[in-house]
């Protein structure tokens, strides 16, 4: 018997009409390119939205046609979301800090029929528009005022949202339909596109918004400082949205003092980021404690939160820090840590070894971790395997690659070695390409840097596998020291002793003064493999510095 209820589309422009309707003067503030900083409402965003859908009409993009962007976070961006993607077309989030071959990759991978950029990223326009061989439309996200010199063939953004009106229906359309297009960072091989669907995308806001996942509320004001260009800036603006919170939108300006001066003049309850940027924010305000006024807790994933961050949120400003796991992949929403009730009531450092861990399952996400065969293994906090995932907003493949048929029996295979726990806690130990093999056992790199990083001499940590003659590879530990710090190795690892099984301990540790990143902001292990492979050489003793 089916059941008799409406069937009524998940499309991503609903999330806009209700914000519109429901929380029709919460704020949306944006720090702009233009340097200044600009507020407007949801129900301006609501207008605005509508009036671009129709200049998207004029200029003749159609349902399913792909539309990118190379933007930092802010309302135009924001705008771009619902008037491509609630119009049927595709939004294409570029990431502008990608290598030129590679943006220049995707955007014909993509056949991206227009590109609306941020005058920032007017250099990489030009480079492409020397490149690309089909024409497209590039679109300048500002006024008439600041529109570039010297280059006819650029659009302007607010002349097309006055030149048209805001009488615009969304169109009902299949929930399945594409709404937005994201590609893998890439750190081996070609990027690859990721497709989501207005289903996945609605479906992971409401996940998303649960109270032990990032607890989202009306009584918020949210600042995704993680850009759009990554993963949709884990589905916070349509989160916000959803429930009608207070959306601060950082733009360009991601280092400590500036994200401070926003959170505090905004009075931000909530942000979400990468490691290496809360770093910055940290560095800015230490020495002081509870520097915060209204932020009450922060999501920090992409790359394992260190202990020590988590402590520095928790015990000197009391901001919950709330570690996640995802991927592009998986729209990106995977696990989030939120303690359960037992947990609150262990000791600090017990409580600090459960944070350390990536979290519990959002309700959609079904895990498991298996063996080489692909046997499932217990949930017993010991067990490392494979982690592959399933659920409504993870990829069952990626765009434009029919060859590519990533799923093993429906489960996605997601790259990382876990454990989980009886409490259902994932652990990731490592991405399968950085783990570590000492004469045929793992060792975890992530465990390793997660205790260098106690040291207060240490500001960054990252631990890598190096060939070694007589056990296949062996831990180099490279480090970051904090300002004025003199640490050195055999202080460190004194440090390291009784606190890692003996055999985990790094044969040697270097001191660098900053780690490569990727594009989202990541430590690119495998180029300080490349640089640091043969570090123990063909005798095994390290290489003197
Ligand atoms: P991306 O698709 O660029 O977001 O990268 C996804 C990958 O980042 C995952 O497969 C993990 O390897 C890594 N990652 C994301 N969040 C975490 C986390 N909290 N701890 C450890 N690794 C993470």
């Amino acid at each position: 018997m089916i059941g008799l209820m409406m069937q009524q589309p998940l499309l991503v422009a609903s999330l806009l009409t209700h914000a519109a309707r429901h929380h029709a003067d919460q704020e949306i503030v944006s720090r702009r390119v233009e340097g200044d900083i600009h507020r407007y409402r949801f129900v301006d965003l609501g207008v605005r939205s509508r009036r671009m859908a129709n200049a998207l009409a004029a200029l003749g993009i159609q349902p399913g046609d792909r539309v990118a962007t190379l933007a930092w976070n802010g309302y135009r961006h924001l705008e771009l979301n619902f008037a491509v993607s609630g119009s049927g077309a595709v939004l294409h989030t570029i990431n502008p800090r990608l290598h030129l071959d590679h943006i220049a990759y995707i955007v014909e991978h993509a056949d991206d029929r227009a590109i609306f950029f941020d005058l920032t990223f007017l250099p990489i326009i030009e480079a492409l528009q020397a490149r690309l061989t089909t024409p497209r439309l590039f679109v300048a996200m500002c006024d008439a005022s600041h529109m570039p010199a010297g280059n006819d063939s650029l659009l302007c953004y607010e002349s097309l949202i006055d030149s048209h009106s805001s009488d615009f229906e969304w169109p009902l359309m299949d929930e399945n339909t594409a709404s937005s297009l994201c590609y893998t960072s890439g750190t081996t091989g070609n990027p690859k596109g990721v497709l989501y669907s207005h289903r996945s995308t609605v479906l992971h806001s409401y996940a998303g918004a649960l109270p032990d996942t990032f607890n989202c509320s009306a009584r918020d004001a949210i600042l995704p400082v993680v850009p759009m260009f990554h993963v949709n800036a884990w589905g916070l603006p349509f989160i916000a949205c959803m429930v009608g919170a207070k959306l601060v939108l950082p733009g360009p300006a991601l280092d400590g003092k500036s994200l401070y001066e926003l959170i505090e003049a905004e009075q931000v309850t909530m942000s979400a980021g990468v490691p290496t940027i809360w770093q910055g924010l940290l560095s800015h305000v230490s020495g002081q404690s509870r520097a915060f006024s209204s932020m009450k807790r922060t999501v920090i994933g992409g790359a394992p939160c260190p202990t020590a961050m988590a402590a520095q949120f928790q015990k000197v400003h009391e901001v919950d820090v709330l570690h996640a796991w995802g991927m592009t992949e998986l729209s990106p929403l995977g696990t989030v840590c939120n303690l359960k009730p037992h947990q609150l009531a262990l000791p600090e450092d017990a409580r600090y070894a459960v944070q350390a861990k990536q979290g519990r399952a959002v309700f959609g996400i079904d895990m498991k971790i298996v063996d080489p065969n692909g046997k499932s293994l217990s949930w017993d906090g010991e067990a490392v395997g494979d982690l592959l995932v399933r659920g409504p907003w993870v990829a069952s493949a990626y765009f434009g690659d029919a060859s590519s048929q990533p799923l093993r029996d429906g489960w996605f295979p997601t790259g990382d070695m876990a454990k989980i726990d009886r409490d259902g806690f994932m652990q990731i130990t490592d991405r399968s390409k950085d783990v570590i093999k000492s004469g045929g056992e793992w060792i975890s790199s992530i465990d390793i840097e997660n205790i260098a990083c106690l040291h207060p001499g240490v500001a960054s940590a990252t631990c890598i596998g190096v060939r070694h003659p007589k056990w296949d590879e062996r831990p180099l530990l490279l480090i970051t020291r904090t300002s004025g710090s003199t640490l050195e190795k055999d202080e460190l690892l004194a440090f390291l002793d009784g606190k890692l099984a003996r055999w985990w301990k790094p044969d040697d540790v270097l001191f660098l003064d900053s780690f490569p990143l990727g594009a989202t902001g990541k430590v690119l292990k495998a180029k300080l493999r490349e640089q640091y492979g043969d570090h123990y050489g063909s005798s095994g003793a390290p290489k003197q510095a």
